[in-house]
């Protein structure tokens, strides 16, 4: 039961108590709307004593028997980032953005609107290279510069590393370890960038997820993967799914396909 109900639930019972002592006593309905208010305005003043913070650990509202990480590329971007986060927000889902530091620089607020409500930032390099086909210099200075503006817009310094294109080598991931970060690629590929793939087939590519999957997709581009994001949540609810973070994997951890060292696990449990 969401808080909203609950304080509905409350308002209720409060009118319906303070109705059965104006029915018992024979005072005013007025008296008895009075005591109704006042139940309600000190129910408020212990809900928001008691409220945690709703942003940490998982805010699922449903058991979660297995655990997914959504991740979202290339932005943040000022029509579909917005769009996106309150559909995560509405549907009760958290996700990595591996941000591409040029767009960080270019919409902070909207880094920093990742952040607040919960999200992870990860490194997409500053502007989106190949890697492969730059110098380890180059390749070192992608990742450090856009780390720096992440840290600086949002306070936070990212974990993973996702290589554009997915173009990564054993140079690559050198620099990404020697800059204190993970490489991350994916199990599930939405390909909800290109023109062709609507927002049904981006449903069917991110519910064909289970326990364990890494989905690539974009918020930036064609944008038709906020919407989505219902029907999504919707499908997880029904299979006790629940979005997750990336993590290090131990030993007894099954491995994510294709993707070593890594697991999904639940929100804040690192
Ligand atoms: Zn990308």
């Amino acid at each position: 039961m969401t808080r909203r109900h609950e304080r509905i639930l409350w308002v209720l019972a409060a009118l319906a108590l303070a109705d059965l002592s104006a029915l018992v006593t024979g005072r005013g309905a007025a008296r008895a709307l009075d005591e109704a208010v006042a139940l309600t305005a000190a129910s408020e003043v212990e809900e928001a004593e008691e409220a945690e913070p709703e942003r940490e650990g998982n805010r699922e509202a449903w058991p979660c028997e297995g655990y997914v990480a959504l991740t979202f590329d290339d932005g943040p971007h000022p029509e579909t980032t917005p769009w996106l986060l309150e559909e995560l927000e509405t549907h009760g889902l958290r996700a990595t953005f591996f941000v591409v530091g040029r767009q960080v620089e270019r919409f902070p607020e909207l880094a920093r609107r990742i952040a607040d409500e919960g999200h992870d930032l990860a490194n997409h390099t500053y502007d989106h290279p190949d890697l492969r086909q730059l110098g380890d210099g180059a390749v070192a200075t992608q990742l450090r510069v856009a780390n720096e503006i992440i840290a600086e817009a949002t306070g936070v310094t990212p974990r993973w590393f996702r290589p554009p294109f997915g173009a990564t080598n054993d140079r690559v991931r050198a620099q990404v370890g020697a800059n204190g970060m993970t490489e991350v690629i994916w199990s599930i590929d939405t390909h909800d960038w290109r023109a062709s793939v609507s927002e049904a087939d981006v449903v069917a590519a991110i519910t064909a997820a289970d326990d364990g999957d890494v989905v690539l997709a974009h918020d930036r581009g064609k944008a038709n993967t906020p919407g989505a994001i219902a029907a999504v949540a919707a499908d997880f609810e029904a299979r006790g799914l629940c979005s997750g973070e990336v993590a290090l994997a131990d030993e007894d951890d099954e491995p994510i396909l294709g993707i070593e060292g890594l697991t999904v696990r639940p929100w804040g449990s690192d």
